[in-house]
């Protein structure tokens, strides 16, 4: 039986053999720059299409599809919040698709599962903020799942890992 658990590491997410990869997307699912870029160019057509049937997602939601040509089952796709300073309901939004993200994973049977530093990249979020968040909400999230779940902090710099492990300590 695995216990639950959360480490960060330097990775490209598409790369990652798991159950699951979690997509920093945009409201239409429609695919975008960044990690969503690069997780639609791994996945292959397939996955636009799925997305195509979704008819979007909200800020701070989530929706789950399959992984088609990368190594996961699963891609959740979740749509973080716009850094406007922090006075816009950031900080609930962004902790909003971590938690929705594990529920809907959970339902799902994952055990395993990455996320990339949503909202960090276009969306302006500030990292160290933004760790914070994630390590936070995760913790707790995890506490209230029936089944464990492994989580990675996927991270695509020196700098994103060290405030994660910042974060984690
Ligand atoms: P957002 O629009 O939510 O800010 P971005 O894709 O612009 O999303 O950036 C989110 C984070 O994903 C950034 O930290 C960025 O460096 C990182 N990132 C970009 N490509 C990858 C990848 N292939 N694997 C993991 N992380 C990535």
């Amino acid at each position: 039986m695995v216990k639950p658990s959360m480490k960060a590491m330097r990775a490209d997410i598409t790369t990652l053999r798991i159950d699951a990869i979690v997509n920093a997307a945009n409201t239409t699912l429609l695919g975008g720059g960044g990690v969503d870029g690069a997780i639609h160019r791994m996945a292959g057509p397939e996955l636009l299409a799925e997305c195509r049937t979704l008819g979007g997602c909200a800020t701070g939601d989530a929706k789950i599809t399959k992984g088609y040509k990368l190594p996961v089952r699963f891609v959740i796709h979740t749509v973080g919040p716009v850094w406007h300073g922090g006075a816009r309901g950031e900080k609930g939004l962004l902790g909003s698709c971590y938690r929705k993200s594990l529920e809907i994973a959970q339902q799902h049977g994952i055990r395993e599962i990455a996320f990339p530093a949503i909202s960090t990249g276009v969306y302006g979020y500030p990292i160290e903020k933004a760790a914070q968040v994630a390590v936070a909400t995760v913790r707790t999230t995890l506490e209230t799942l029936v089944n464990p779940m492994q989580v990675i902090f996927c991270c695509f710099s020196e700098r994103d890992l060290a405030e994660y492990q910042r974060a984690l300590a």
